[in-house]
């Protein structure tokens, strides 16, 4: 019996909020240097990334170290501009109406551009928790993740299936014993979970 539902979120329901890709896009349309924005933000993407350090601090620390000929605000509103939905965002919300899951995030995001994305897509709508590196001091594929995850929303590893676009973060899912699915498109999500 399948009682929770984990879902990542950059790569299955939206775009990834801040990774390599929407990062080096960002940096560009600034005319930032790339290598030099890059060393700083590997410096303090952990501290970002599990609740650490502020938007703001991040930004003073990454972009706003010297002045720029652009504002605070206009850097972020390129940032958020970044996460688009997927397809998987439909069959969420088809989970999430038929009424048979518990359903949460287990996601990896600042708390800012978590926040940004649960408001400007309707996550609030579709899941009951949301359990963001963010929040939570840890990240996937920590295995600390993965147990927060089970104890928080009082789950046993059988009854749970955790769906993610990187093998990577299911292989400790697995050895934890909960089931996974390789997300790969809304399709083939919804054929594994009917099996
Ligand atoms: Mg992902």
């Amino acid at each position: 019996m399948v009682k929770t539902l984990f879902f990542d979120v950059g790569g299955v329901l939206l775009t990834n909020g801040w990774d390599r890709v929407s990062r080096r896009h960002c940096v560009d349309s600034f005319g930032l240097d790339w290598e030099e924005f890059s060393d700083r933000h590997d410096f303090v993407a952990d501290a970002f990334e599990t609740g650490r350090m502020t938007l703001e601090s991040y930004l003073e620390r990454t972009v706003f170290y010297r002045g720029r000929p652009f504002t605070r605000d206009d850097f972020v509103a390129a940032m958020r501009a970044e996460s688009q939905p997927l397809e998987g965002l439909g069959l969420a919300e088809e989970l999430a109406a038929s009424g048979q899951y518990f359903m949460a995030t287990l996601n990896n995001e600042s708390r800012e551009l978590h926040e940004h994305r649960v408001e400007a897509f309707g996550l609030d709508e579709i899941f009951g928790v949301f359990l963001t590196s963010g929040y939570l001091g840890v990240k996937k594929p920590d295995e600390a993740m993965f147990r927060l995850a089970l104890d928080l929303t009082h789950t046993e590893p059988e009854d749970a299936v955790f769906i993610d676009d990187r093998a990577l973060n299911l292989e400790c899912a697995d050895l934890l014993g909960m089931r996974t699915i390789l997300y790969t498109s809304a399709d083939h999500l919804r054929d594994e979970l009917r099996s």
